[in-house]
């Protein structure tokens, strides 16, 4: 939590005040023999650790050969149309590796001093670019997971550099340039001359030791670099910091966070805190036996992939239009930063599942520590929200996509949510350019977090897998409500998280470790959303109900229109995707000390929800802020980069009304769905739809008619 909003800090200036250390212009000479290696990102990482085979740096093993694998490749034949002004180029890259949340990047023409043996087949690269990202507090010792994360700092931040590297450079790839990732594992570039050369190293010599740190990380930071023949602007060198400069770096301003940035207290912040209990105070959040909307679980049916409404959208289900951007992969993935997202979470796939080892790893009997050891190390990878529950039968889905049926094969979830980002939402309208990229940023994250903690949990001796929005047999919605990280809210199919709000994705875990379980939370979202309105009002389509809630396949819930928001969302064609109903909720917020109280206001004290909800609106929040905008409005049309045609701008709709009655909504119950596995279209039958929403049951006539079990 910071005390200093960053509204009016740009996107592309990253967290740490880098704009405020000194520079030269000359590239500070050091002697290599004298460099005591501090730096284990500079390509000493040690993955695979055969006397800690418990150590979770071993399960990052394949994750690292995978982006070492797709470091490089094809360079689009047809160069995009970005601006020359090489600060704008610079600003953009930048801006997307904040997006998808390195530490620290600076640009560097490439110092011949740079070039290892191995370099000559980047000739042609000018340019590299630099990125950071920091360890986190080290585990005490004996606590949760500290005996599977002790030691892999190194290992974990070069695996999340190298994820950023490989994501910026196949975005610049599909710009036209040519673009390779350089990893602690596999690099042609001399990473040490690269920190210097980019403004993000400083030589520093004490004891007769000569080191490179970086003057707000020190050495605990891994490192990844792109190298490239896009010119861009260069940050110059860092130079000495003494006297009045070191005020000015490290000084009051630094520590508070003055202007936005990361304050210096932050460093010390949370040491205390166990890192099973996660960033944000989720033990303050009342936790209730059953979940605050109805899921009537004996009678909730079990539905197949085939029912899932993007996926008929690619069936042609909805009509032709948006069964061709689907086939054709453009719907999320047509802007070229999403686009160069794709192969990240496509790659990731064939490593949700694998085997177990034969033998269960001692002092994994204990279902307590096996959670809490479980949330730290979630934690650790960088989710934002961590649960568990118990996958009940109707979480999972009843038939793959080939109309085979699913069994319920584990006993636990362990649902984890990935923010999407506040910053980009901030500059965004929610269904411009860059909001599939959002939604993918989270995902490939995601992805990673899990993929990592189910192979570790394999070595482990016990089955686990991860179900992702590309491979998944479970629903997350309903175990995300289980689990207690969240609310159903009117945006519908969405739950609501009091911290991250409803602006994230997530990802599963299942397993057959024994866990405790959690319970679902009450933070009065019921209560606060029948008095909002505030994501209807804005949807684009009216997707979302102005209306109460109703009974929908033994669920209670504000029920959206689901045909209209896949619809819109598939076939915009003024940007990417839609967001916009999580960019305009008063939850979608920042996180800074002020907005806490509001925040605690609405949760503890019932009588200011209303108030809240219209302040949030008088006080404009859920506008574009420009000074966040980082991104090109771009697209991807026939496999060339073209200028977007037209970009979705709204402002918010304070005039527009909203009558429920007059609010054309249709709802496609499971008796509605297609047949498990069916190849030809299963047109949805919208008349049968408005129907079917205006027999709807209320949940109150629900619970008089039906012996409702409480949730498991
Ligand atoms: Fe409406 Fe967009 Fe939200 Fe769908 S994603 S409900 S279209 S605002
Ligand atoms: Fe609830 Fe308002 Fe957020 Fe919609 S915008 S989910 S009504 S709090």
């Amino acid at each position: 939590m910071r005390l200093f909003s960053h509204k009016r800090r740009p996107a592309f200036l990253g967290p740490y005040p880098l704009e405020r250390l000194p520079r030269t212009d000359t590239l500070p000479d050091y002697q290599r023999s004298q460099l005591e290696s501090l730096h284990p990102q500079t390509t000493q990482v040690k993955f695979e650790d055969p006397a800690r085979p418990y150590a979770v740096s071993n399960a990052m093993t394949a994750y690292m050969d995978l982006f070492n694998q797709i470091r490089d490749g094809d360079v689009a034949p047809d160069k995009a149309p970005i601006p020359d002004d090489l600060a704008l180029r610079a600003q953009n890259l930048k801006g997307s590796c904040y997006f998808v949340d390195a530490s620290m990047v600076g640009m560097c023409q490439i110092p011949e001093a740079a070039r290892l043996d191995t370099a000559r087949a980047l000739h042609d690269h000018t340019h590299a670019v630099a990125i950071l990202i920091e360890y986190t507090r080290d585990p005490k010792p004996g606590e949760p997971g500290e005996e599977w994360i002790h030691g892999t700092q190194a290992a974990r931040a070069a695996v999340r550099a190298a994820e950023v590297a490989c994501l910026l450079a196949g975005y610049i790839r599909r710009l036209g340039f040519a673009a390779r990732a350089h990893t602690a594992t596999a690099t042609e570039l001399d990473f040490d001359t690269i920190l210097l050369a980019s403004g993000l190293g400083e030589v520093n010599v004490s004891n007769a030791k000569t080191r490179i740190t970086n003057p707000y990380l020190g050495n605990r930071f891994g490192m990844a670099s792109v190298s490239t023949t896009m010119a861009v602007a260069s940050d110059k060198p860092l130079a000495p910091r003494n006297g009045p400069t070191k005020w000015r770096t490290h000084g009051p301003g630094w520590w508070l966070g003055v202007g936005g940035a990361t304050p210096g207290w932050k460093l010390l912040a949370g040491k205390d805190r166990p890192l099973h209990m996660g960033p944000y105070p989720m033990e303050k959040i009342t936790r209730v036996k059953e979940t605050t909307t109805v899921i009537d679980a004996d009678n909730v049916p079990r539905v197949p992939k085939r029912a899932e409404f993007f996926y008929r959208a690619a069936m042609g289900d909805l009509g032709k239009r948006p069964q061709q951007e689907m086939v054709q992969a453009r719907f999320a993935a047509k802007h070229p930063f999403a686009n160069a997202m794709q192969p990240l979470m496509g790659g990731m796939v064939p490593l949700q599942f694998g085997h177990e080892a034969e033998e269960k790893a001692a002092g994994t009997e204990d279902p307590r520590k096996n959670s809490e050891a479980i949330k730290a190390l979630c934690y650790y990878m960088g989710g934002d929200m961590v649960g568990v529950c118990e996958a009940a039968a109707y979480t999972w889905y009843s038939h793959n996509r080939d109309g085979e049926p699913i069994e319920p094969y584990h006993k636990y979830a362990i649902p984890i949510l990935v923010d999407q980002g506040y910053e980009t939402m901030e500059g965004a309208s929610g269904d411009d350019w860059i909001s599939g990229a959002q939604s993918f940023r989270a995902y490939t994250r995601s992805s990673l977090i899990a993929g990592v903690v189910a192979e570790h949990l394999r070595r482990l001796g016990y089955s686990a897998r991860t179900h992702t929005v590309v491979e998944q047999d479970v629903l997350h919605i309903p175990l995300i409500l289980l689990a207690g990280l969240g609310e159903l809210s009117r945006i519908g199919e969405l739950v609501l998280n009091p911290f991250v709000g409803p602006r994230f994705k997530s990802v599963v875990i299942t397993t057959d470790m024994p866990l405790t379980v959690d319970q679902p939370i009450d933070f009065g979202l019921q209560d606060f959303c029948s008095k909002c309105l505030k994501c209807a009002r804005e949807c684009p389509v009216q997707a979302i109900s102005y209306g109460e809630k109703i009974m929908f396949n033994g669920y209670e819930m504000w029920k959206p229109d689901v045909e209209k928001c896949t619809t819109y969302r598939v076939t915009n064609g003024a940007g990417s995707a839609c967001g916009r109903c999580m960019k305009t909720c008063p939850y979608n917020i920042e996180g800074i000390l002020a907005e806490r109280a509001f925040l605690w206001a609405a949760i503890k004290l019932p009588f200011t929800r209303e108030t809240i909800a219209k302040l949030d609106d008088a006080l404009g929040n859920g506008r574009i802020n420009p000074i966040k905008k980082w991104w090109f409005d771009i697209e991807i049309i026939d496999g060339k980069v073209v200028e977007a045609k037209r970009t979705n701008k709204r402002q918010l709709q304070f005039g527009r009304q909203m009558n429920a009655k007059q609010q054309k909504t249709a709802v496609f119950p499971a008796d509605m769905n297609p047949p498990p596995g069916q190849k030809e279209p299963f047109l949805v039958d919208r008349e049968e739809g408005r129907r079917r929403a205006e027999q709807a049951e209320a949940p109150e006539d629900y619970r008089a008619s039906h012996q409702v079990a409480p949730t498991p």
